[in-house]
């Protein structure tokens, strides 16, 4: 997640990432939750199924799909 902040004395905009961003260019947290997911014989729907009742956003499908493939191959 992505938190934006804007300083009302000097008008400046921050980023404040709650994740680190990994080399493949998915958040550390998104490629966790997939694995998660994967290994414990889930998929898409039981993980946004979980992160609903968590109160957090959910994955798209294509994230989830990106992430998948890129681990097939690591
Ligand atoms: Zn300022």
């Amino acid at each position: 997640m992505i938190f934006l902040a804007k300083c009302l004395g000097c008008n400046q905009a921050f980023k404040f990432n709650t994740t680190p961003r990994l080399e493949c260019g998915n958040f550390d947290v998104n490629v966790r939750a997939v694995w998660g997911t994967l290994v414990t014989g889930n998929g898409l729907s039981q993980l946004n199924e979980l992160l609903a009742v968590l109160d957090s956003p959910g994955l798209s499908r294509r994230s989830f799909l990106d992430i998948e493939l890129k681990m097939n191959n690591w």
